[in-house]
């Protein structure tokens, strides 16, 4: 339980995610480039974990960074659709422009969420990037504040996907790649 023999098939291998991730922070750094100051990079706990690192260490402008935990999902693969937040920022987000960096974007209510509390915090704009997108199974739309863009890392088809930060149970977060879980791995 935990390893490779776990999974279905490699959906989205080490290199295709550095690549992609090198990609995402020279778009993002360009963006920051053209004026914003005071911008925080907000990791959503815990999925995120991997993908904030690996990304704000290509990111080579001055910006802090911080957690938020959102707890909506319980240690099955569908989420309950109430979001609760758990864990709150540390740093001040009053008149910032936040990155909002965050594992997978599904039926879209984790980041709706997170986006107006954010919002209530008097942000000036916020961003969102996801390392993977499900377009396919969205339920909100997923609303920007001020001059904010969406940037995704990839698209992913509608399987359960682990890796990279993101569990099952808690389980495979350490895995370097995204991989599609055996089905039976939470059907027994
Ligand atoms: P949403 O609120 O958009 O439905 O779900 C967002 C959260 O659900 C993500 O941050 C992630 O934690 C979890 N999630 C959605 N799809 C998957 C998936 O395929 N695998 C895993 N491990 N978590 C997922
Ligand atoms: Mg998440």
């Amino acid at each position: 339980m935990g390893s490779e023999s776990d999974m279905e098939r490699i959906l989205f291998s080490e290199s295709d995610i550095a690549k992609r991730v090198s990609d995402l922070a020279a778009e993002i750094s360009a963006d920051l480039s053209s004026g914003a100051d005071g911008v925080v990079f907000v990791g959503v706990a815990t999925g995120a974990f991997l993908f904030i690192a690996d990304l704000v260490r290509r990111i080579h402008a001055p910006i802090t960074i911080d957690f938020i935990r959102a707890e909506s999902y319980g240690s099955g693969t569908e989420s309950c659709g109430e979001v609760r937040i758990s864990c709150d920022l540390k740093v001040d987000v009053t008149g910032k422009h936040v990155v909002l960096v965050e594992d997978i974007v599904d039926t879209g209510k984790t980041l709706s969420h997170l986006i107006s509390y954010l919002k209530k915090k008097g942000v000036s704009s916020v961003s969102v990037c996801a390392l993977l997108d499900k377009p396919s199974r969205r339920k909100v739309e997923v609303k920007l504040v001020g001059s904010g863009k969406f940037y995704s890392g990839f698209e992913c088809p509608d399987y359960f996907v682990v890796g990279y930060g993101m569990d099952y149970a808690e389980l495979y977060r350490n895995l370097p790649y995204v991989g599609i879980l055996k089905s039976e791995m939470y059907t027994k």
